[in-house]
C-alpha cells in the first residue's frame, strides 16, 4: 500500500459503523473519505427512526454483552470501549438528550434519526471527512479499488481501508450483500447470510388472515417474557418474536413446521381459567360467555383456528390451549424484510483490532460481520462499538508507521 504523510483512509459505507470509525479518524486530525453506493448517508439508521431509534439498553455490561451470542468474545472488548453508557454521552455531545423507556430501550428524546443524523454528519464533514456518495464498491484486486459512480469505473488506491457495507436486509436501503462476492474472491471466510430479528410463516385460515392482518395480539407470554405479537398476512411478527428468533430460526433449521407454545393468558393459570371456563350456563351463547371472561376478538378467533366446534365446549381443552397455544411456524420470512442480517464476514479472518489478518490495513464492522444480537438498541450499539473499535485500531497502526 502506498504511504504519504497524510494517508488516504477509504470507509466504505456510510451507515452508523463506517461514520463512527470515520470520527474517531478525523478527530485525530486524520482525513477520511467515506463512499457509499446510495445518494445520500445512513439509510437504514433514519428507517430505525421510523420505530423511535432504539439506540441502546440500559442494563449491567455483562448482561449486556450476552445478547451478542456466540459472537459475545469477540465483541466484548468493543462494547467495553463503547457502553451504552457511552453511546448516551456520545448523543449527548452531538446536542440531545436520550431516555430510558419503561422496558430499559434508550431512545433520543424526540425518538428521530434525522436531526441526530444530520448533526453527525456535520460535524464530520467539519472535521474534514469527505464523502463520496453513489460510488459502488464493484471490485478490488492487489491494491486496486474499483467503483462503479455515476461518471463511470473510477480505480483508486489507499493505505487503509474500512469495510462498513452492512448486513444484506432492506436491500433497498443499500446493504444488499453483493460485497460478499468481492471479499470472498479474496479469500475472506464467510458464513451463510440468514435472517435475524424477522417474522416467520404461519398457515392462517382465510378467514382469520382477512379479519386480523395488520393487528397486534397483546398480553400473551413466549418462553416466559410478556409482549406483544403482530399478526401479518404470512404469519407473525413483532418484538417478542424478533427476540426469539435466532432460536425459533434454529428449531426450524433442525425441522420445520416448528410449534410454539405461546401463553394468551399470561396472568392466571390453567386452573383458574378452567374453572371460569366451566361456569358457563347451557343456555348461554359460547361467544358472549367467553366475551365477558375477556376472551374474545384475536385470542378467541386463534382457538377457533385449532379446536372444533365441539373441542371449544370442553373447558379443560380451551384453557390448555390458552394457556400453551400451538403456533405452527412453517419457516421463516425473507431475509429481505428482516430486520437485520446473521451470518457474514468470520471473526477467524480478523485480528483484535478488527483488521483482516491477510490484508494489513483493511478492516471490517458493523453487521457485515457474523453476529446477530435482537431488537433493543443491541444492534446499532454493536455496529457503532465496532467503529469505534476499527478506527482506534487504524489510529495505532498509522502513529506506528510514522514512528
Ligand atoms: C426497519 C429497521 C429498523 C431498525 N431499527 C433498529 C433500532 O431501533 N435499533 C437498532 O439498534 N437497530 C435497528 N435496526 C438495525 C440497524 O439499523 C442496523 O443494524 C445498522 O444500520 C447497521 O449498520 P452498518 O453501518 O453496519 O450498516 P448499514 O447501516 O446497512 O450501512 C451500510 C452502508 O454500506 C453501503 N454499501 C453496501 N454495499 C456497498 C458497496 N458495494 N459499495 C459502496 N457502499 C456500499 C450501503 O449503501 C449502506 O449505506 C433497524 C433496521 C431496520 C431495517
Amino acid at each position: 500500500m502506498p504511504s504519504t504523510l497524510q494517508p488516504s483512509i477509504a470507509i466504505i459505507g456510510a451507515g452508523p459503523a463506517g461514520l463512527m470509525a470515520a470520527e474517531v479518524l478525523s478527530k485525530a486530525g486524520y482525513a477520511p473519505t467515506i463512499f457509499d453506493a446510495k445518494p445520500s448517508a445512513g439509510r437504514k439508521f433514519l428507517q430505525a427512526g421510523r420505530g423511535g431509534l432504539n439506540l441502546t439498553y440500559s442494563e449491567d455490561l455483562t448482561l449486556f454483552s450476552s445478547h451478542y451470542f456466540e459472537a459475545e468474545p469477540f465483541l466484548t472488548p468493543a462494547l467495553k470501549n463503547f457502553t451504552p453508557d457511552t453511546l448516551r454521552s456520545w448523543v449527548k455531545d452531538l446536542g440531545f438528550e436520550t431516555f430510558v423507556g419503561s422496558s430499559g430501550k434508550v431512545y433520543p428524546l424526540d425518538k428521530k434519526a434525522a436531526p441526530l443524523l444530520r448533526a453527525w454528519l456535520q460535524r464530520l464533514k467539519a472535521n474534514k471527512t469527505e464523502f463520496k456518495m453513489k460510488h459502488t464498491l464493484v471490485d478490488w484486486s492487489e491494491d486496486s479499488w474499483q467503483f462503479e459512480t455515476p461518471d463511470g469505473l473510477k480505480e483508486y488506491n489507499f493505505d487503509a481501508v474500512i469495510l462498513a457495507f452492512g448486513g444484506a436486509s432492506w436491500p433497498r436501503l443499500g446493504s444488499t450483500g453483493f460485497w460478499s462476492k468481492i471479499v470472498e474472491k479474496r479469500g475472506v471466510k464467510l458464513a451463510p447470510f440468514k435472517a435475524a430479528n424477522m417474522g416467520f410463516n404461519v398457515k392462517w385460515s382465510k378467514v382469520f388472515k382477512e379479519k386480523f392482518a395488520g393487528q397486534a395480539l397483546k398480553n400473551v407470554s413466549l418462553f416466559s417474557q410478556l409482549g406483544e405479537l403482530l399478526i401479518s398476512e404470512d404469519g407473525v411478527q413483532g418484538s417478542l418474536i424478533y427476540t426469539h428468533s435466532k432460536q425459533l430460526r434454529e428449531a426450524l433449521e433442525k425441522s420445520a413446521p416448528f410449534t410454539l407454545s405461546l401463553d394468551l393468558f399470561p396472568h392466571h393459570t390453567e386452573q383458574e381459567l378452567e374453572k371460569k371456563l366451566s361456569g358457563k350456563k347451557a343456555k348461554q351463547s359460547l361467544s358472549a360467555f367467553w366475551k365477558r371472561m375477556g376472551l374474545n376478538g384475536i385470542k378467541a378467533s386463534l382457538l377457533r383456528e385449532v379446536l372444533n366446534t365441539e373441542q371449544l365446549q370442553d373447558s379443560l381443552l380451551v384453557s390448555k390451549n390458552l394457556k400453551n397455544f400451538p403456533l405452527h411456524l412453517e419457516s421463516s420470512r425473507p431475509l429481505e424484510e428482516a430486520i437485520s442480517t446473521a451470518g457474514g464476514v468470520k471473526f477467524e479472518n480478523l485480528d483484535k483490532g478488527l483488521m483482516l489478518q491477510e490484508f494489513p490495513g483493511v478492516y471490517c464492522v458493523g453487521e457485515m460481520l457474523d453476529w446477530e444480537a435482537p431488537t433493543g438498541g443491541y444492534l446499532l450499539t454493536g455496529v457503532m462499538a465496532q467503529g469505534k473499535q476499527a478506527g482506534e485500531a487504524l489510529l495505532k497502526r498509522l502513529k506506528a508507521q510514522v514512528k
